[in-house]
């Protein structure tokens, strides 16, 4: 069976269509490296292209026309998002997982505020789930809403909330898409509000971490932040549902078309080039990186199917997080047997020309097992979803599964 997806001869047309336009319109000093962090001018750049992609419905190719969206198929989306990475240029949107649960949940008023300024690049957001003592345990979270008349305001503690702020980056993001407690007396998953907290108001401030692969993660703090009524999500006790619609996107449940694996292959050419596979340790090595990267393609690839049909999936999206995580440590511990130490340089005359990528994805391998829920977490989901847990859930909806994207659309 050939699982390698084939597309058609007018597929290829748009493909030239969105190569030409991607000429034109990108500044070549503007290409970013997988080293840099994007800043500055760059960060600049980046988001006024945002905006030129929004513009063209090409920045979130899939939803829905009215709201900015491209009302594309998934797989034109693809190879929209292919020759982008292929171009290497930066496009800065924040974090774009508010983008299904706005599109399920929001009213009307709220899809053409919020959504619209999303989908076309205007608006950016991060996501402020994670504090310094709820991570896994998400639903324990303390961060509190407490109504003011008709406001709410906020006050609690955020960490990792990843997303260029600080030194150099000149634009906080427009909103904090924050879970926190709204009844301190109701039961576990129906305490919660899903709210996007401004930063241009009193009482927020974000903060970069110091850690080991940079600065792109923040501690935010949030000091009786007033929220006012259009800024709640769903209704004020659904924030657990609410933020779920986020979660099945974070955990793999969309899947994705999977272009070029550039990692992959890098490695596999450094490796040739230099002759390195040549023991049976080794190659074996190389090979078992290789293996581990094509399932998880074909993970993808399943999901984005049934994603695409709009078919409700259970433990699909979490197995393709597992995977995601659990792939990234070995092709990282095989990267490491074969290259030894020439895996972890990337500022030295020893360096390999165009390795950068490869150091990068070494530095970042344990830390990549974290957002979204780590590997223990995801088999937690998983049990819960096949019934072998002592609790049962299913999966929140999507705007595939309440039949907004524009593949699902009837
Ligand atoms: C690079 C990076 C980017 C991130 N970006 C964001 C972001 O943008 N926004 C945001 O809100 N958060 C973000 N996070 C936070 C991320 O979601 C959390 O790190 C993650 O959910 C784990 O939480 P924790 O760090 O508090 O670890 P803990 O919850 O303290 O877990 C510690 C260890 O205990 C294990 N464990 C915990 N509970 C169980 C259990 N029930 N069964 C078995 N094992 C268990 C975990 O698997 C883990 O190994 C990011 C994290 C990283 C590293």
């Amino acid at each position: 069976m050939d699982f390698a997806y084939h597309y058609s001869n007018e597929q290829e047309t748009f493909r030239k269509e969105v190569r030409a336009w991607l000429a034109e319109n990108v500044d070549p000093k503007m290409k970013t490296s997988p080293r840099e962090e994007i800043e500055g001018e760059v960060w600049d750049w980046g988001y006024e292209f945002a905006k030129k992609l929004g513009a063209k419905g090409w920045l979130h190719p899939t939803y829905p026309k009215e709201y900015g969206g491209g009302g594309l198929t998934p797989e034109l989306s693809a190879i929209i998002h292919e020759e982008l990475d292929l171009a290497q240029v930066p496009v800065i949107t924040g974090n774009t997982l508010d983008l299904p649960a706005l599109s399920v949940w929001a009213t009307e008023e709220q899809k053409q505020e919020f959504l619209k300024g999303r989908l076309t690049g205007e608006l950016i957001a991060y996501q402020n789930f994670t504090e310094p003592g709820h991570g896994s345990d998400l639903a324990s979270l303390e961060t509190k809403a407490v109504r003011d008349g008709d406001d709410w305001l906020i006050t609690g503690n955020k960490v990792y909330v990843s997303g260029s702020h600080g030194k150099g980056r000149p634009r906080t993001p427009d909103y904090l898409f924050t879970v926190a407690v709204t009844d301190p007396d109701a039961p576990r998953h129906r305490n919660l509000g899903y709210f996007l907290v401004p930063t241009n108001v009193e009482g927020v401030s974000l903060t970069p971490m110091n850690l080991v692969t940079g600065n792109g993660q923040n501690h935010v703090v949030m000091d009786n932040v007033r929220v006012g009524p259009d800024r709640l999500i769903g209704g004020e006790f659904q924030g657990w549902q609410v933020a779920n619609s986020t979660l099945e996107h974070e955990h793999g449940g969309r899947g994705e078309l999977p272009g070029k694996n550039r990692v992959m292959e890098s490695f596999l050419n450094v490796t040739s080039d230099r002759g390195w596979a040549g023991t049976d340790h080794t190659a074996n090595q190389a090979m078992e990186a290789y293996i581990v990267s094509e399932i998880g393609r074909l993970f993808e690839l399943r999901n984005h199917a049934f994603y695409t049909v709009g078919q409700e999936m259970t433990f699909q999206g979490s197995q393709n997080s597992l995977w995601r995580k659990e792939k990234g440590l070995v092709q990282a511990a095989a990267m490491s047997d074969v290259m030894g130490p020439y895996s972890l340089l990337d500022d030295s005359a020893f360096a390999i020309e165009g390795g950068e990528e490869l150091q990068q994805f070494q530095l970042n391998a344990i830390g990549r097992t974290h957002p979204g829920g780590t590997i223990e977490i995801q088999k937690v989901i998983m049990a819960r979803r096949i019934g072998i847990s002592r609790t049962t859930e299913r999966a929140a909806p999507t705007p595939s599964t309440a039949g907004q994207t524009a593949s699902t659309k009837k």
